[in-house]
């Protein structure tokens, strides 16, 4: 059997691992990282990246259909648009392939060598991978577990057929003519509503008693709103029972405890995701588990020296940009950086439709915390920019602490906002006050005057509201 020894050996290439493998290369670890599929993990190639592309593609679309049936801006007209599913999914797996290419080349750029191949642990310090061309064995001083999650599976749905995962759904040849989606959180309600603007008939059932149920109320209603005008059908407060008659219907229960039937063609689960933590030799480890999740403490170190799990596999929230930020920092303190993990302005942000965006605290969780606050809102119907983009639905809403006005959190839901985001981190990781964001003067006309005008309405002293 071949033997690699290293100094710095992750395994899995999604956000985590390969920011990891790419920063401990770059700082001189000899490095190593395994991963069976291609680089790029669940964001890169089944999760964050094709599902942007095929919301976008499912937004221009509709723009155009808007168009042909007089709907756009006053003045617009166009003919009949044509929509080629298999030609988007096409579109979007080039995209995946240019990235999983990208970070290829960034491993050779950062001198990382990229093993292919399953990983199962022997020891602490030490892996088998098994790929086509058989086994090799790699050590390595430093060990780093990121391995991601996969989703859940319900088990009156088990997944085949008509019942798919958000991983199918991103690579269907056309949209469903009836597609029931199956939990409405992050991807239920992002895909459910790039379907419905490509043409699927949705019905979204989720358990709760809201969808979104991460978000508090307002930031969800402009979602809910949107989700009607599109025509999509949300069961709140119902669960699936299994697939019933026939047809395969979708059975529910509905809030009312009455049993009801979808007629749907394909049924998309989207309860949540699980890390994963079986399937790698995690028996030959002692680790300890933080519920499904491995613990980690502040540096994300586990409960052995020298192994780390960054990423969806050691906990909340599970997302990329929280993944990568941790892979760079295993990394740093591998090669001798004193590091600690800062958790205090992990943006949250769902492309949904107008989309929503939460950093740090919200005026509930400062109440929780027996914070006294100072809340400003400015709604984008007092917005130039956004009445000139047609899309006044939303809001940006600053929370500061009342007795020495430091930014605490900003939530917003609005069309493009996502890209307010950066802001919004940058103001709480600055330990920005109420008084520097009201008096940085923020270009006009544009969305993020209404980042300033939020602050100046927590001052008492709002200037176009
Ligand atoms: P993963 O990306 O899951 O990567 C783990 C890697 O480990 C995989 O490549 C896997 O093949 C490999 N692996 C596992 N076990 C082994 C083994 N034994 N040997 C070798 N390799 C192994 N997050 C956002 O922040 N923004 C978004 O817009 C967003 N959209 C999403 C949309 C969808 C549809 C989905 C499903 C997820 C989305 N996410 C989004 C979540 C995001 O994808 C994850 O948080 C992120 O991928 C986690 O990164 P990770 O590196 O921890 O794990
Ligand atoms: P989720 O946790 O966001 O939502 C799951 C939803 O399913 C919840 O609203 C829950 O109440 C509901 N649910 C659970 N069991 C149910 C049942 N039996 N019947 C009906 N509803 C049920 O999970 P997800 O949408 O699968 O996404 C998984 C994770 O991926 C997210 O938590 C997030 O971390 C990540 N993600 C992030 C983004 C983003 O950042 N924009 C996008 C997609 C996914």
């Amino acid at each position: 059997m071949n033997e690699i020894a290293c100094q710095f050996l992750v395994i899995g290439a999604g956000p985590a691992g390969y920011v990891a493998a790419i920063r401990a290369g770059q700082l001189g670890l000899d490095t190593v990282v395994v991963d069976s599929a291609k680089p790029g993990g669940t964001c890169l190639n089944i999760g964050c990246i094709p599902s942007k592309a095929l919301i976008h593609a499912a937004d221009e679309y509709f723009l155009l259909k808007e168009a042909a049936e007089g709907r756009a801006l006053p003045g617009l007209t166009a003919g009949t648009p044509g929509l080629d599913w298999a030609e988007v999914v096409a579109w979007k797996d080039g995209i995946v392939n240019r990235l999983n290419n990208g970070v290829t080349g960034l491993f050779k750029k950062s001198r990382v060598k990229l093993v292919e191949g399953r990983a199962r642990f022997v020891d602490g310090k030490t892996v088998i991978v098994t790929s086509e061309t058989g086994e090799q064995r790699i050590s390595a001083e430093t060990v780093v577990i990121a391995t991601g999650s996969e989703p859940i599976e319900l088990k009156s749905l088990p997944f085949g057929g008509k019942v798919i995962s958000s991983a199918e759904a991103l690579s269907l040849r056309t949209p469903p003519a009836r597609l029931a989606v199956v939990g409405g959180g992050y991807i239920g309600v992002e895909l459910g509503t790039a379907f419905a603007k490509a043409g699927s008939r949705v019905t979204i059932v989720e358990a709760s008693v809201e969808i979104l149920p991460l978000y508090d109320a307002d930031l969800v209603k402009p979602v809910r709103r949107r989700l009607e005008a599109l025509g999509v059908e949300v069961m709140t407060g119902a669960k699936a029972q299994g697939l019933a008659g026939e047809d395969g219907d979708l059975l529910i229960e509905t809030e009312a405890g009455e049993e009801q039937r979808i007629a749907c063609d394909s049924v998309l689960v989207t309860v949540g995701r699980r890390p994963v933590t079986e399937g790698w030799g995690r028996e030959e480890l002692v680790l300890d588990m933080d519920g499904p999740f491995i613990r980690t403490d502040e540096t994300r170190r586990t409960a052995m020296r020298g192994v780390y799990a960054i990423g969806d596999v050691c906990g909340e929230p599970m997302l990329a940009h929280k993944a990568m930020a941790e892979g760079e920092m295993v990394a740093e303190i591998a090669a001798g950086h004193r590091r600690v993990f800062d958790h205090r302005a992990i943006p949250a942000v769902c492309f949904t439709d107008p989309e929503i965006v939460s950093v740090g605290l919200s005026p509930a969780e400062a109440k929780a915390a027996g914070i006294a606050t100072s809340v400003g809102r400015f709604p984008f119907t007092a917005s130039g920019r956004a009445m000139s983009l047609r899309r006044e639905d939303g809001f940006v809403r600053v929370v500061a602490r009342a007795d020495n006005h430091l930014v605490l959190g900003v939530q917003a839901v609005g069309a493009g906002i996502s890209e307010l985001s950066a802001a919004f981190c940058l103001a709480i990781e600055m330990g920005a006050c109420l008084e520097d964001l009201a008096g940085t003067i923020h270009a006009h006309p544009t969305l993020s005057e209404s980042f300033q005008e939020a602050a100046l309405g927590a001052l008492g002293r709002a200037l176009h509201v």
